[in-house]
């Protein structure tokens, strides 16, 4: 089958650099289609850590075609940045591997300013962003205020537009008591000096990839944040603001979606959030703070102490489920070695109501009771199994019993953040 798509099934952070990294290798493209710079995807090569916000997980793998398909919301000075580094560590970055969308609206630096504004006058109902300007560079793409990759390169245009943005930008950061105005002029020359180095890279990648396709190349769809986090379908308002799961592809790359030949959710073997919004199997005391500490749950983008919890298969079944997903990738089994019991939220009880399915409305998670199973843990160190035989008997209770309630195949289980350790379980499946 030439086309997966790996997406998170939580609220982000579940691993997917890492899992990416490692299905490059069988697929001829790696194609990230929404998101932008908010994301932090780490990979981690003999013991070297990469942490990518932009630029595919594939590209560790010379040979690959790494893809910044039209749905990203993209930092310019961010790509380079990636780049550089990239290039600095011996990566080869050449518009032989790596594409950039013509499609793909800029993010510029007035919109990290609104991002950190908006945040600000929300005040406690802030959303907890990462600052990095996503939500007011997709609110211009939907209001046709937004600048593209393509306009960057044409000079005229790029003034032409960027002109009357910047002087309508300015006028709300005045009327709001905000910082000083922008220059436009300084905002000009500050862009355009990027036009050259990047020239290379712009293509229509949505006709490249489908190309590749037609081909029988395989094409391995890279989501960003998670299912949970997704504008329509996740926690509302305190969601990212694009389309985080299969249903980005489509629209983020110009691919049909009956050519989406298999979906794979990610999920953690726990759970963690970071920013606001309701998350209803998080441990506060000693179960949240260890997990945090044994899961190094810190953000990769922001730093941010990550909220932790229990595996929540309300909201994991609902993500699943309206992604049409036929298998998950469980990742961070290995953290959970030393606890006694093993939590699993498994219905929430809402106004005196029993409900297993996630509910459409955020108004009803309030005061929302969890009712969780527990499962026995184990104490083994298991970061050095490689099949699914070598985890002790209660590890592989656990899984075997997410299967079963999950009715979903779990394809992939990850013990460690190496590339090596993984436990790898299509085979006759
Ligand atoms: P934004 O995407 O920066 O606008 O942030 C909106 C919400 O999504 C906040 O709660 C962020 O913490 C969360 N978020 C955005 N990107 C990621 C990610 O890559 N991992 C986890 N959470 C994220």
């Amino acid at each position: 089958m030439p086309s997966l798509c790996l997406f998170g099934a939580q609220w982000g952070d579940e691993g997917k650099g890492k899992i990416i990294d490692g299905l490059a290798p069988d697929n001829d493209m790696v194609v990230r289609y929404q998101g932008g710079a908010n994301a932090g995807h780490t990979v981690v090569v003999g013991g070297e850590r990469y942490v990518l916000h932009l630029i595919p997980s594939g590209v560790l793998h010379p040979g690959k075609c790494n893809v910044i398909a039209g749905g990203v919301a993209l930092d310019p000075f961010q790509l380079l940045e990636e780049i550089r580094e990239l290039r600095e560590r011996g990566v080869k970055i050449e518009p032989s591997n790596l594409r950039v969308s013509a499609r793909a609206h800029l993010i510029l630096d007035h919109h990290k300013g609104f991002d950190l504004l908006a945040e600000q006058l929300r005040g406690d109902a802030k959303i907890g962003t990462t600052g990095r300007g996503i939500g007011p560079a997709y609110a211009d793409k939907a209001s046709r205020s937004g600048l593209r990759m393509g306009d960057l390169l044409d000079e005229s245009r790029f003034e032409a537009r960027l002109i009357p943005a910047l002087v309508e930008k300015n006028e709300i950061r005045a009327a709001l008591g905000g910082e000083a105005p922008l220059d436009v002029q300084a905002q000009l020359a500050r862009y355009s000096a990027l036009r050259e180095d990047l020239a290379p890279f712009v293509c229509d990648t949505g006709a490249e990839v489908r190309d590749a396709y037609a081909r029988g190349e395989r094409v391995l769809f890279e989501a960003a944040q998670g299912a949970m986090l997704d504008l329509d379908h996740g926690t509302y308002p305190f969601v990212t603001s694009s389309s985080t799961a299969v249903n980005g592809i489509p629209a983020g790359v110009g691919f049909p979606a009956r050519h989406l030949d298999r979906a794979w959710g990610i999920a953690k073997a726990y759970c963690t959030r970071v920013g606001e919004g309701p998350f209803p199997t998080e441990q506060h005391g000693e179960t949240g703070e260890n997990i945090r500490r044994l899961g190094h749950e810190y953000g990769a983008t922001t730093g941010r102490p990550r909220r932790c919890g229990w595996l929540d298969a309300v909201a994991l079944s609902y993500a699943l489920e309206w992604n049409g997903a036929d298998g998950l990738v469980l990742t961070n089994l290995d953290v959970l070695s030393g606890f006694e019991r093993i939590g699993v939220g498994v219905a929430y009880r809402i106004d005196g109501q029993r409900i297993e399915r996630f509910p459409a409305e955020l108004a009803s998670l309030e005061g929302v009771e969890v009712e969780f199973v527990e499962l026995e843990g184990w104490q083994e160190d298991i970061t050095q199994a490689r099949t699914f035989g070598e985890l002790p008997a209660a590890a592989q209770a656990y899984v075997e019993w997410l299967e079963e309630r999950l009715g979903v195949p779990l394809v992939l289980l990850s013990v460690g953040p190496g590339r090596e350790q993984v436990i790898d379980r299509t085979a006759g499946r």
